[in-house]
């Protein structure tokens, strides 16, 4: 089904908080349901409707060209490329691309307002989505909220303040629904800056994940799964703590990740003009994804700020990723020194650059197959994109 017709949605009425949603238990929670867009849930929900290949010739002009290695893996692109800022954003989740271009685009009048999450006064990690409309209010949303945020429930407000050119800072979930109901927004002009994004957890969730993983849970402010096969917790006191991905308690992280995530086989974000992730590029650099005219006219609004390198790949994944799966698959532990030295090996001998990042893929991938052949088994065929079937039909997976 392609995006949605014109229908009076403003008469829908949106859901109540704490209300189950359309998709049930695979909600991500992406905040079209808080709006009356949900009248268009049924066509717009990432988990109802997977409709990746027709966004993609909506937002791009075509779909990936499922023969092209580099697009199999990360989408329609004219471009990848690393790159840093040259100065960088104090407190951004790395150098602060994604603030620094909503901000050229807000001080040079492109656009009048961005969707992005900003965090309560409460809770660091309470995610807060709102319209900016000042370079501060941008500011005041660097950094991951590294759980579930309706980044849709401001959608309300888009239409009701009669803003007509707008850019939306967002997950690939909450994109593919935008994408859908993108035409009954009333903007002239719709921007759409993206992130890849992964195992992402309820509030609850990240609780349990920082009290089973840091020494200190209560004083992370910041965490990214690094390149170097680490977690990186930074702590309020500047210091930065490391912990193996293979000495993870999967065990008891198994239930950890939003069963949403579990489904998701929209990592890189296929359907944002530009994306902005870090998993293909070398360590501090951040990886850009340009995949149309709109994303370049983005990225050259700050062109002067930052540097850039061409991506690189190095060393294969494939043996990592098979031999993970059944690991992942019995919870298995490893002891924590047993972790540290296999992950000091794979770092030194193993992929790096855009073969990481096909690591990361490949592994995520494979574990989401299993997850929705074994718990959606009846939505397994049309939820699960023919590039990823391409990706998961490379590994051999258990019953
Ligand atoms: P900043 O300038 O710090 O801006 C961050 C922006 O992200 C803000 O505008 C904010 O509005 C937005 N944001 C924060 N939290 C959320 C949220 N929960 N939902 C929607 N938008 C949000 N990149 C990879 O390459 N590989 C990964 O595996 C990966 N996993 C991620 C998982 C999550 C949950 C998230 C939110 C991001 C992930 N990213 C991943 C993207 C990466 O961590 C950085 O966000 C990205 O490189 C931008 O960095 P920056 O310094 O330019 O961002
Ligand atoms: Fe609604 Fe979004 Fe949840 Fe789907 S994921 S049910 S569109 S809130």
């Amino acid at each position: 089904m392609t995006s949605v017709d014109s229908s009076k949605h403003t008469k829908a009425k949106a859901l109540k908080p704490g209300s189950r949603r359309p998709a049930k238990e695979l909600c991500s929670e992406c905040g079209l349901c808080d709006t009356y867009y949900i009248h268009y849930v049924k066509e717009a929900c990432a988990f109802i409707n997977q409709q990746i290949d027709t966004l993609e010739t909506q937002s791009h002009s075509r779909s990936r060209n499922l023969d092209n290695p580099n697009e199999l893996y990360f989408g329609v692109h004219q471009e990848m490329m690393a790159a840093k800022k040259q100065q960088p954003i104090e407190g951004a989740q790395w150098t602060g691309i994604v603030s620094s271009i909503a901000i050229e685009m807000l001080n040079r009048g492109l656009v009048e307002g961005v969707v992005c999450v900003q965090n309560t006064k409460e809770d660091r990690f309470q995610p807060m989505p709102v319209i900016a409309r000042t370079p501060e209010e941008i500011l005041a949303a660097r950094v991951n909220k590294p759980t579930l945020s309706p980044n849709l429930s401001i959608l309300e407000q888009v239409e009701k303040s009669g803003m007509k050119r707008l850019l939306v800072i967002g997950v690939g979930c909450q994109i593919q629904a935008l994408r859908a109901v993108e035409k009954q927004l009333g903007l002239e002009k719709l921007y759409v800056l993206g992130t890849p994004c992964v195992d992402n957890v309820t509030r609850a969730g990240l609780q349990k994940f920082l009290e089973t993983t840091s020494r200190s849970p209560d004083t992370v402010v910041h965490y990214e799964f690094m390149q170097d096969f680490r977690i990186h917790f930074r702590h309020e006191d500047g210091s930065i703590e490391k912990v193996p991905f293979f000495g993870l308690k999967t065990n008891q992280l198994k239930d950890v990740f939003a069963p949403s995530c579990m489904s998701c086989f929209d990592y890189v974000n296929s359907l944002a003009d530009l994306v902005v992730g870090y998993m293909g590029a070398p360590f501090g650099w951040q990886w850009i994804v340009v995949r149309n005219e709109t994303g370049k006219e983005m990225l050259d609004l700050v062109k002067d700020q930052i540097d850039t390198q061409p991506v690189t790949s190095q060393g294969n994944r494939k043996e990592a990723v098979q031999q993970g799966i059944p690991a992942y698959d019995k919870g298995v532990t490893l002891p924590m020194w047993v972790a540290k030295m296999m992950g000091v090996v794979i770092d030194k001998i193993g992929p790096k650059g855009l073969e990481y990042a096909r690591f990361s893929i490949d592994s995520h991938f494979t574990r989401n197959y299993l997850y929705v052949k074994r718990n959606h088994g009846e939505k397994l065929e049309a939820h699960v994109p023919e590039y990823a079937k391409r990706i998961v039909g490379q590994y051999k997976l258990p019953d």
